[in-house]
């Protein structure tokens, strides 16, 4: 038995010991004597003396067999999420026309009146009948350009995605990210009944910093709509829950405060999570010196939700085992026009799709793999990092860019651990 290179040893300034392996997710709080025999690690010792905290930090992964390697773990459990999921999920833009014309919107040149057709539609439904599960798990995120530009399209390819998943016997869920601008109360009861049940909206601060950042294609203000709008789904807080999502960069961090005050103030927390997006400068979409760093970026986050302890539990450092979409076999992104792209972040550039539902053939199969077959544990650093299992090397299309997407637990896990046992007493509670 050997101790995982892949623990962290940290004393809360409350005084207790706390050890934590970012392999398994594992934590526990050990006492004085416990703590001394993990750091001081003489594996006859604890065998001999105390066979039972042995056979604990094994069962946790605080230690590991001898012989066994944990990067090939590690190596083994991403391989089985990347190709052994029993979950299709799929991102959809039913159309890429959008109401708005952000300041920073990463999709500003391929924005255009394109919504789905019959054609896209039916082979978008053959795709999914081939590519579901049975017994197994459906997500669909409708994506834009602006999703509700393109209702009809949603509530009819919805009725027939439900129609397989029941035939299939597949558990089918649905969340949709939308500026907000569109979200009547006509809608949401539309959407209920396509079965969305998260809606992600972005304000980005008060009035004027969001209207000079947001306006409507025509320069006209957004702002009040969807503030209205937002108030209205108090309505629906039993059935809906919104990611509200504030997009910061140097010029506008005290969005984030703001925009929080006023959902407290209306006594929305309860079904509204106010969350800090990271505006980035894709593809020179936006001014790079204006965007933040990871490492500022992460130091915000968590002073925000330091303010904000109700959002902790959901901020606990899990291993995962894959990224994101990107690197998944059941994931898949699907334009307007039928194009198949591994991350939303290439979506309508043709150059970096991956093939089309319609045609059923290739595209670029190169950027496919790429996206796949990633190993980090064969990445120089990325091997030697004890947060490797709960990064995996970081967001892929920022590596495919030439940026190592370091997570940013490694500038705030610390701190975190400060405050873990609040975070503890409401997991379990
Ligand atoms: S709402 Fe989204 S797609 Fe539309 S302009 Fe803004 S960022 Fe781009
Ligand atoms: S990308 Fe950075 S944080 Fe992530 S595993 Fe690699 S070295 Fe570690």
């Amino acid at each position: 038995m050997k101790k995982s290179y892949y623990n962290f040893l940290f004393q809360p300034k409350d005084g207790k010991n706390i050890v934590y392996n970012s392999r398994t997710g594992a934590m526990a709080e050990l006492d004085e004597a416990h703590m001394e025999q993990l750091r001081d690690w003489t594996e006859q010792e604890i065998m001999e003396k105390n066979p039972a905290f042995a056979e604990a930090l094994l069962q946790n992964g605080f230690a590991v067999a001898d012989g066994v390697s944990e990067q090939d773990m590690i190596q083994y459990d991403s391989f089985h999420a990347r190709f052994g999921s029993r979950s299709l999920g799929l991102t959809i833009t039913p159309t890429q026309d959008c109401n708005f014309r952000c300041q920073y919107c990463y999709e500003k040149d391929v924005i255009k009146p394109a919504y789905m057709n019959e054609e896209t539609q039916e082979a978008l439904i053959a795709y999914v009948k081939e590519n579901l599960v049975p017994e197994g798990i459906m997500t669909v995120c409708w994506y834009g350009g602006e999703p509700l530009m393109a209702l009809p399209v949603i509530s009819s390819l919805t009725q027939k995605m439900l129609a397989v998943c029941e035939e299939k016997h597949v558990e089918y869920k649905a969340d949709i990210v939308t500026n907000g601008y569109l979200l009547t109360q006509e809608t949401v009861q539309e959407l209920l009944r396509c079965k969305i049940r998260q809606i992600q909206v972005t304000l980005d601060g008060s009035r004027e910093t969001h209207n000079q950042r947001r306006p409507l294609a025509g320069g006209h203000p957004t702002y009040d709509v969807i503030w209205n709008n937002l108030l209205a789904l108090k309505a629906y807080e039993k059935e809906i829950l919104v990611d509200l999502r504030v997009n910061v960069d140097k010029s506008n961090y005290q969005a984030l405060t703001d925009v929080s005050e006023e959902i407290r103030r209306n006594g929305m927390e309860h079904f509204v999570r106010v969350y800090p997006g990271k505006v980035v400068s894709d593809g020179g979409c936006y001014q790079q010196d204006v965007c933040f760093e990871n490492r500022e970026f992460a130091l915000l986050e968590e002073s925000f939700f330091k303010d904000n302890r109700k959002h902790l539990p959901a901020r606990y450092p899990k291993p995962r085992h894959n990224v994101c979409g990107a690197d998944a076999e059941g994931s898949m992104v699907i334009d307007a026009e039928g194009f198949m792209y591994k991350c939303w972040m290439d979506v309508g550039n043709r150059t970096l799709s991956v093939g089309n539902i319609k045609s059923g053939t290739w595209g670029n199969e190169a950027l496919l793999y790429q996206y796949m077959l990633y190993e980090p544990v064969k990445d120089e650093a990325c091997s030697q990092c004890k947060y490797l299992p709960v990064c995996l090397g970081g967001c892929p299309h920022e590596r495919l860019h030439g940026k190592k997407g370091c997570t940013t637990l490694k500038e705030t896990v610390q701190d975190y651990m400060e405050y873990l046992p609040e975070v503890m007493e409401q997991n379990c509670s």
